[in-house]
């Protein structure tokens, strides 16, 4: 993996990892104490969060009651009596242990001149501020891991670089000889000027450091005055008589896009006393420059860059890995602005005029920023932020636009006199309030196994253990072990020389020693030798050790890729269940729905059987009905066609009596009229020629009509052959043994007539019996023409009735029968004497049919065979 070496602002937003959390500014609010000679207090601390401003009286009444009681809130406020170990716990303390973690801070103290920002940031003798702080948590940190100095070593462009061992160890040689500067003290030996500033007592250490990593810290502090950038730390030769002013540094832009001062002096150190050394120094040479330059330090920004190096330890444990891309450079800037005041405020005259102006114009410029910034987070907009326009900003951009955290404290001095610039200050912390930065993402690990540096220290002390045991330590640090080394050589002879002739001393001496120097060099020699095979062992060691925690590396690997795979299997399922639950519920509903739907059916279907059955029984009933109807319309239609026709006959016969009554009278009338011509001549019967009427005078009233027919039949033609007769007796007639007995000849005798018998006729006979009203049987021959019918049927027409009577001469005989014919002897005689019917059956009946007799037959159709 490559990772770019961090510069000393935060990477931009295109280059760092994609991170979409955010945290707003964090704006705290600290009240300094009242000062003794200020009277009116016009701030009060209502609660951890909540300040509240009060116009000052003469301003109350100045205003007119413009200027109310109005509240402002902060992420935490503190009050006069917040120590300065309780702000930095709170304020500046996550900030250093994001250090510690590769990230960014910035943090910087905001306010008008005299409200207590240096106050915070650097402190007093005793009250040490938020940097003095902030160094040595940093520095309790991570001291037992730091790297040697000039491991670490800082390229011109914002970068840092790894140096090899020997190159350091001779960077260090330099060092040593050119300065009388002291190494790293193992006791704090503090310069007296800020020894309380740093209290032993309080010291705080982040958790969770890497000790795998090796760490380097180091220090730059610069002046920004009048939009110029001066380094602090600049070693420069002062000339004492003709002082040179300081030269301003330029910002630049290293290849990550992030913003830093060029050239400018960027200090290891090594502890917490070091670095506020440095720091110190640095703050003299402000106070020196500020006299040159006639500023007062109030009017400038003074910015300590803390920058902390890391970079893992080689896979032995022992170095730090030679690889710059391993480097891992985090930044906390710690930024006591000037005071924030207009102009009006400051004694400003001529050249300090301008100056002034400037200084406003940075935090105008600060003030600008967060307010487009502000816009463009909560609109959505996307307006340029005017960074550039001014040094500060310019710094700093990439904190807003990038990533890390961003603090500021808000100090206020809550007298009277600076409540109208106190209010501008509040409005601007309620502002920067609402400025989001992204949050820092954590560093990736690097690829070697954790607890290398413990390993390695086991590794070095066993080893020291081992060669003490040998007796073997050339450093001659142990006088036990030098000891015993001394015993095995070869004594040394006497070396007192006796007198200057003395020549044996000295080369027996010599022969010794020389005796000595080879045994030494064997145990050299051997002692090399097992180094050399412990080295070679411990190497190979090394290298299983090496390839197994590779393995064990790649196994991680895998394993994390299984992680990703049975995550992405696990969100699938997930997404799975879920769709399954939701067409499971769909499912249910649907079921639901079907069910009513065959319930609905269902009953649908019933009623409609309902239905059917009720239609089925109506049906039957209304047949039932309309049989019943029509037996009933036919009965009632024959036995009215009974009446009818029993009335019809009765009204005839009651007609044809009254006719014959008449033709009586008139008869008698003519009997009397012709009495006196033709005496004792019996009434004759007149011709049935002449007269057409039925010459009767013994019968009963005959059912002969008494014209001829009217109707327009078509009469039958007489030319073939003469007339032809049906003879029709009936099979009842009782044999009478008559002498005169009608003998037509070329006739069709039947017993019943029948419909072929007619057509081939025209002339129809009925020889007819019936009880005379003496009691005698009497036999009439009833005539009539056959006519066809329009219908095809045959009719007779009844044209002459011929009775025949036998008498017994025994018997007496009435003279006057008339008198005896009557209803009741009609009666008498029953159906089936009754001609009438009888003929009527037997001659207008239509074949075939079933009904009952009648005078007329319509629309028959003779059936002819095919
Ligand atoms: P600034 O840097 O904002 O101009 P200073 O930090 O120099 O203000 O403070 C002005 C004076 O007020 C100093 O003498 C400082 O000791 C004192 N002072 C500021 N804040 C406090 C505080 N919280 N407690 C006690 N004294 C304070
Ligand atoms: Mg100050």
């Amino acid at each position: 993996m490559i990772r770019q070496a961090k510069g000393k602002t935060p990477r931009r937003p295109a280059k760092k990892p994609s991170n979409n959390q955010k945290d707003p500014v964090g704006v705290y609010c600290r009240v300094r104490p009242l000062g003794a000679e200020d009277e009116e207090c016009c701030i009060e601390v209502i609660s951890n969060t909540t300040i509240q401003l009060h116009a000052p009286d003469g301003l109350k009444a100045n205003r007119n009651g413009e200027f109310k009681e109005t509240q402002y809130s902060f992420k935490k406020v503190f009050g006069i009596k917040t120590t300065q170990g309780e702000l930095f716990e709170d304020v500046a303390k996550p900030l250093v242990e994001d250090l510690i973690h590769c990230k960014n801070g910035l943090l910087f103290t905001y306010g008008v001149t005299g409200s207590g920002k240096t106050y915070t940031m650097t402190g007093s003798p005793g009250q040490g501020g938020l940097l003095p702080r902030s160094l040595d948590m940093i520095f309790n940190s991570i001291s037992p891991y730091q790297a040697k100095r000039y491991v670490f070593k800082p390229d011109d462009k914002n970068g840092m670089e790894v140096q090899n061992q020997v190159d350091a160890l001779l960077d260090r040689q330099k060092r040593d000889s050119q300065t009388t500067v002291p190494k790293t003290p193992t006791t704090r030996r503090i310069d007296p000027e800020f020894a309380d500033m740093i209290s032993q007592e309080e010291a705080c250490k982040a958790d969770g450091v890497d000790e795998d990593s090796s760490y380097s810290v180091f220090v730059s502090y610069i002046e920004i005055y009048n939009n110029y950038i001066y380094d602090l730390l600049e070693e420069t030769h002062i000339d004492p008589i003709k002082p040179k002013p300081p030269q301003s540094k330029i910002l630049r832009e290293d290849q990550n896009h992030n913003m830093y001062v060029a050239g400018c002096t960027e200090v290891e150190v090594k502890s917490t006393e070091e670095a506020f050394e440095v720091f110190w120094r640095g703050q003299k040479k402000r106070r020196i420059a500020n006299t040159q330059l006639n500023c007062e330090s109030s009017r400038s920004h003074s910015v300590f860059i803390i920058k902390l190096a890391q970079a893992p330890l080689d896979a032995d444990g022992d170095n730090v890995l030679q690889d710059k891309n391993q480097v891992n450079v985090s930044q906390l800037c710690l930024v006591d602005l000037a005071g924030s005041e207009r102009t009006s405020r400051t004694r400003a005259e001529g050249s300090r005029l301008r100056e002034a102006g400037n200084i406003n114009q940075s935090l105008m410029t600060l003030r600008t920023c967060i307010e487009v910034l502000r816009e463009n987070q909560m609109c959505g907009t996307n307006k340029m932020v005017p960074y550039r326009d001014s040094k500060v900003t310019h710094l700093f951009k990439n904190y807003f636009d990038g990533e890390g955290k961003v603090r500021m404290v808000v100090c206020v001095n809550p007298k009277a006199d600076d409540y109208e610039e106190t209010l501008l200050v509040m409005r601007f912390a309620e502002m920067t309030q609402e400025v989001e930065v992204a949050r820092p993402v954590d560093r990736p690990i690097c690829g070697f196994a954790a607890g290398r540096r413990q390993r390695n220290q086991a590794f070095k002390e066993e080893l020291t253990r081992r060669l003490e045991e040998r007796g073997g330590p050339l450093d001659g640090e142990s006088p036990t072990v030098l000891n015993q080394l001394l015993q095995s050589f070869p004594p040394l002879p006497p070396c007192e020389i006796s007198g200057p002739n003395d020549d044996v001393t000295l080369p027996r001496l010599i022969e010794a020693l020389e005796k000595r120097h080879k045994i030494r060099q064997m145990m050299i020699e051997e002692y090399n030798k097992t180094a050399n095979m412990l080295k070679s062992v411990l190497q190979e060691q090394d290298s299983n050790l090496l390839s197994k925690e590779n393995f064990i590396q790649e196994q991680r690997g895998k394993l994390g890729e299984k992680d990703k795979t049975l995550q992405n299997q696990k969100n699938e399922i997930d997404r799975l269940e879920k769709k399954s639950k939701m067409l499971e519920y769909k499912i249910d509903i649907l079921q639901k729905t079907t069910n009513i739907y065959e319930e609905d059916k269902r009953s649908l279907q019933h009623e409609l059987e309902s239905r059917e059955q009720r239609l089925q029984r109506e049906m039957s009933d209304k047949r039932r009905m309309e049989a019943r109807m029509q037996g009933i319309v036919t009965d009632s239609k024959l036995k009215w066609e009974k009446e009818c026709e029993r009335r019809v006959n009765a009204k005839q016969l009651e007609m044809q009596n009254k006719l014959w009554v008449k033709d009586e009278k008139l008869k008698q009338l003519k009997a009397i009229v012709t009495e006196g011509k033709t005496e004792n001549r019996q009434p004759q019967r007149p011709s049935r020629e002449k007269d057409k009427v039925p010459a009767k005078r013994s019968a009963s009233p005959s059912p002969v009509p008494t014209g001829p027919p009217i109707r327009p039949l078509h009469r039958r033609s007489h030319s073939a052959g003469g007339e032809r007769w049906v003879d029709h007796k009936p099979t009842t007639n009782v044999d009478l043994d008559t002498v005169l007995q009608p003998n037509i000849p070329n006739s069709i005798k039947v017993n019943a007539p029948n419909e072929k018998a007619l057509s081939k006729c025209d002339k129809y006979v009925l020889t007819h019996q019936e009880l005379a009203s003496d009691g005698e049987i009497q036999t009439k021959l009833i005539k009539g023409e056959v006519f066809k019918t329009r219908g095809g049927g045959q009719a007779v027409q009844f044209t002459d009735i011929e009775t025949l009577k036998q008498e017994n001469p025994l018997a007496p005989s009435r003279k006057r029968r008339s008198s005896e014919t009557g209803p009741d002897s009609e009666s008498n005689e029953g159906d089936w004497t009754d001609v009438q019917t009888r003929c009527s059956v037997a001659v207008e009946m239509r074949a075939g049919s079933n009904l009952g007799p009648g005078y007329q037959h319509h629309g028959y159709q003779k059936r002819r065979k095919p």
